[in-house]
């Protein structure tokens, strides 16, 4: 490590704007917040700074098993409502969200260390999917009815699926959260959904302020930890469908877990995505496209770019260039104006990515900038660009989650093809050329559920979001997340 590489980055430090009223303390089940069954608690950090914001119960199963028991006794009069009806307690979520939006992106900027850009990000995407579920929901119908069996006439229904289980990650709390429960509650089901236990405040702050316009029981939110309530959640006989966005392990065994009761299972799982950039791209805009979609979030981001792959050709040319941009990165906490990164979310993922770091060393890869803690308070790491990783170095594929970019070569169209899908993962992946034929045949070559040509992590509401192979099965977003949470009957009549 150079003096050079260890000044370039410091933390921007300005006072964030107080943190508003934190949400009740205890489970949210059947439309009221409940004491735990536990005295056991989890600290909820400021990761920017390291100070305890609040602590929150530490769930156990029978806090899960009371929740499960409110949203079966509220799914009959909800699945029976019209999608009207859902709609408007959609759209009044939407609109009490966006009325106390500086609250939520305050306490989310706090909980996670986010700059204020991102929180504002987060939030105003929270917002656009409850408006797009309610409209979705009313469009939603399944194929007319008709005979297909002489003197039988067949009619399709789209049923809820029920109770679903709900587990979100800790990356974009409220928006993770948003994504499964407009859809979930879209299609007519109740739900009981488990925040990550280290950022748990804006989903319980969400809880509180619609308590009045979601009927008891519908919506259920329980903390706690991943191995007790999540995987509650995940067993429980009578939740018909469980949906988790985290990792893979913890998918793995959410799918293991749901196996018991043969009940459906969502997963929306890491990923790594590659970003490819043929010799004919726009380097400058490959370049800058890396900066923003590889380091959102400190790179915190299931869809980070934060595999490059570059034709040897350019190679020298993008790495400066991409260098040049990633030096330029400010680094700051929630409340400092220019922020583009804040801290990682917490201190043992912040050691998981140093030790990520002395992995790169170890493999002899060379860090072109960044590559090191940044001094505390709070967890922060530079961003960092690696360069001279070969073919199949343990860094082209394993998820660091965090603002670590590396660049790799190729020679030919084939080879970047064959080395971008050479992952466990596959939710998504760009291509960089100004060729149209290119443009045209290589995304349809490579495996992952979103590829972006010429753009990388561009999300529309209307699209939908998801994985192939390890990054798991399911869709968010667009009418797809409908489908999923949803079941379809076929009724035959008779009529001879
Ligand atoms: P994580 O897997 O550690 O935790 C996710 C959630 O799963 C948490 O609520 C956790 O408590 C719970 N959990 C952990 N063990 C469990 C178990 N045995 N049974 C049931 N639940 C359990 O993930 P994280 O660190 O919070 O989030 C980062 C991960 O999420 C990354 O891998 C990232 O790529 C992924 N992610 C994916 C998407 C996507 O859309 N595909 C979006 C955001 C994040």
């Amino acid at each position: 490590m150079t003096t050079a590489e260890k000044t370039l980055f410091t933390v921007l430090r300005a006072d964030a704007p107080p943190v508003p009223s934190l949400p009740p303390f205890g489970q949210f089940i059947g439309g009221q917040f409940v004491a735990s069954t536990s005295t056991e608690k989890v600290d909820v950090v400021n990761p920017a700074t390291e100070e305890v914001l609040t602590q929150v119960p530490a769930g156990t199963a029978e806090d899960v098993d009371a929740a499960v028991e409110a949203a079966v006794a509220a799914r009959d009069a909800w699945a029976a409502t019209t999608p009207r009806d859902r709609s408007a307690v959609l759209l009044r979520i939407a609109d009490i969200i966006e009325a106390n939006r500086e609250a939520f992106e305050t306490l989310e900027a706090a909980n996670t260390g986010k700059p204020a850009a991102v929180a504002e990000d987060d939030i105003s995407s929270a917002i656009d999917t409850f408006r797009f579920s309610a409209g979705a929901a009313r469009a939603y119908s399944t194929l007319g009815s008709d005979d297909y069996a002489e003197n039988h006439t067949s009619v399709i229904h789209r049923e809820p699926v029920g109770v679903v289980g709900v587990i979100t990650p800790w990356n974009y709390p409220l928006l993770m959260a948003a994504w499964k429960i407009a859809p979930v509650l879209g299609a007519g089901n109740t739900l009981v959904l488990k925040p990550s236990e280290q950022t748990p405040l804006t989903t319980l702050k969400l809880a509180e302020l619609i308590a009045d316009e979601v009927p008891a029981g519908v919506l259920n939110i329980v903390t706690g930890p991943g191995r007790v309530v999540g995987n509650r959640l995940s067993e429980h006989p009578r939740v018909d469908l469980v949906a988790i966005t985290g990792s893979v392990g913890s998918g793995q065994k959410v799918a293991a877990a749901a196996a018991g009761s043969v009940k459906r299972v969502h997963l929306e799982l890491g990923g790594k995505a590659p970003v490819v950039v043929f010799a004919d791209a726009d380097l400058e805009a490959a370049a800058k496209g890396v900066r923003s979609a590889g380091f959102w979030n400190g790179g915190q981001e299931c869809g980070a770019a934060c595999r490059v792959l570059v034709h040897e050709s350019v190679a020298d040319k993008f790495t400066g260039l991409l260098v040049k941009e990633i030096s330029e990165i400010t680094v700051g906490t929630p409340g400092a104006e220019d922020a583009e990164i804040g801290s990682m979310i917490s201190k043992a993922h912040y050691e998981r990515v140093l030790a990520a770091l002395d992995d790169v060393r170890k493999d002899g890869h060379t860090i072109a900038v960044g590559g090191n803690a940044i001094e505390g308070p709070g967890y922060f790491i530079e961003p960092t660009v690696i360069t001279n990783v070969p073919a199949q170095a343990p860094i082209t594929s394993n998820e660091i989650f965090g603002p670590v970019v590396s660049v790799e070569t190729f020679s030919t169209d084939e080879e970047a093809v064959e080395r971008a899908n050479e992952t466990i993962y596959g939710l998504a992946a760009s291509v960089w050329t100004k060729d149209s034929a290119r443009s045209l045949t290589v995304p349809r070559k490579l495996d992952f559920g979103t590829v972006w040509v010429n753009s990388h992590l561009v999300i529309a509401t209307e699209m939908p979001w998801g994985g192939f192979k390890g990054s798991g099965y399911g869709r968010d977003l667009s009418s797809y997340a409908l489908d999923d949470f949803s079941r379809t009957k076929h009724v035959m009549y008779n009529r001879g």
